[in-house]
């Protein structure tokens, strides 16, 4: 679960992490109040939403005027924001935060995960800041600097030295960054984050240290001891689809292709997508509907799939382990009854009591291609979203 980042930035501030003054407008109308407590301009205006590259998606912009900053508010407001990092769709702007600009010297780069190879809570800096992390650890991986923190010790003194000198600060900026790091960690281990991202990290003009973007991700496994994060959720964020799939206990992830997949298992889900890519196809989704899947969650599963339009074809992969193959045929069936399905289907049954499941399917005289082999199943997959038109459905 990710956090906006005005309410990250509120998390920062009351563990002592220094950051800009700020307001939250959510109309129009809210701007002159906002910036009258906000004192001179400039300010800087940002859109909030669940992404970032919202810089470069014009969606953050430095203001001189309460005339230029209601234009802003009224560009955005209501408005979907697209950046490299939300899909074409883009994310809706609800909400703008407003900051008194900084004047900045330098960008650094700043973050906190948990690094599977060591399974520690581990700092990442770098003097290459407000730009895309990824690239810079890309084409100058020597920019970035590592440093991982024992469980037990917790922070140390020469974990602000280390990482302070690999941003080349030193005297009063280095008090500074030992002051935000032991904010940031306590933030991180108190509210119980997967991912904290300070970019940039601001060193002003006048020589401050400032946080002046924070992205916040929650691990959800924690979320049943986080409830006063979890009550932070912009529900408004997150894909309809996958917010679905959750309340019918089922395991869904849009993806960008057009073959929509239903598998029980998340490894066979996997390895379902795998082999689609290998036919040559893309998969719209990954969804597993788990070990224990009934004709009822089959038939949720369906409709699930067929709401995202950009589907041209559905490859069902199911393998009857604990589940009877009939049993999720007769799901199937219901579902395609039901739904009215026009897209072309393929299901692959294998298991217990696949012979009686596949008959079914068979006998059921609509429109589906069984097949036995998943290899064979994944290239009819492919054929069909291919011949499928965008009439269909
Ligand atoms: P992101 O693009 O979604 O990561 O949004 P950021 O909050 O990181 O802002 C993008 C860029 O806007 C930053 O890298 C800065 O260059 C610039 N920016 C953000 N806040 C300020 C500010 O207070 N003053 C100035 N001059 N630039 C800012
Ligand atoms: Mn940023």
């Amino acid at each position: 679960m990710n956090l906006h980042e005005y309410q990250a930035k509120a998390l920062l501030r009351d563990a002592g992490v220094a950051v800009p003054e700020g307001r939250v407008v959510r109309s129009v109308d809210d701007v002159a109040h906002a910036l009258a407590a906000l004192g001179d301009a400039p300010w800087v205006m940002k859109v909030q939403v669940h992404a970032g590259g919202r810089g470069k998606a014009g969606g953050v912009r430095v203001v001189q005027s309460p005339d230029e900053a209601r234009d802003f508010a009224a560009r955005w407001l209501g408005q979907r924001l697209v950046s490299v990092q939300t899909g074409a769709a883009g994310l809706p702007v609800n909400a703008l935060y407003i900051e008194p600009a900084s004047r900045i010297a330098r960008e650094l780069y700043l973050s906190l995960i948990i690094d599977r190879a060591t399974s520690k809570v581990t700092f990442i800096d770098s003097d290459a800041g407000g730009m895309d992390i990824e690239e810079v650890a890309a084409t100058t991986p020597e920019r970035i600097h590592a440093l991982s923190v024992h469980p037990a010790a917790g922070l140390m003194p020469y974990h602000a030295r280390k990482l302070g000198f690999a941003l080349g600060l030193s005297g009063e900026a280095a008090k500074q960054f030992a002051v935000m790091l032991k904010g940031l960690y306590t933030v991180f281990m108190q509210s119980d984050a997967s991912m904290l991202e300070i970019n940039p990290l601001a060193l002003t003009e006048d020589g401050a240290l400032l946080a002046l973007d924070c992205k916040f991700i929650l691990d959800s496994n924690a979320a049943y001891r986080q409830p006063a994060i979890v009550e932070l959720r912009d529900e408004a964020q997150e894909d309809p689809r996958e917010r679905e799939a959750v309340k019918h206990q089922l395991n869904y992830v849009t993806l960008d292709g057009d073959i929509a997949c239903m598998v029980n298992g998340a490894g066979l889900a996997m390895a379902t997508m795998d082999l689609i890519q290998l036919e040559g196809g893309q998969p719209a989704n990954f969804l597993d509907v788990g070990g224990g899947a009934t004709a009822a969650r089959v038939a949720e599963a369906f409709k699930l799939i067929l709401s995202d339009t950009k589907v041209r074809a559905i490859l069902i992969n199911i393998f009857g382990g604990i589940v009877r193959c009939d049993l999720i045929a007769e799901g199937i069936l219901q579902a395609v009854r039901e739904v009215d399905l026009k897209l072309p289907l393929v299901v692959r049954l294998e298991g217990t009591n696949a012979a009686q499941g596949r008959a079914l399917l068979a006998e059921s005289g609509l429109n589906l291609t069984a097949e036995n082999d998943l290899t064979r199943a994944a290239q009819a997959a492919v054929r069909a979203a291919k011949s499928t038109g965008r009439e269909a459905n």
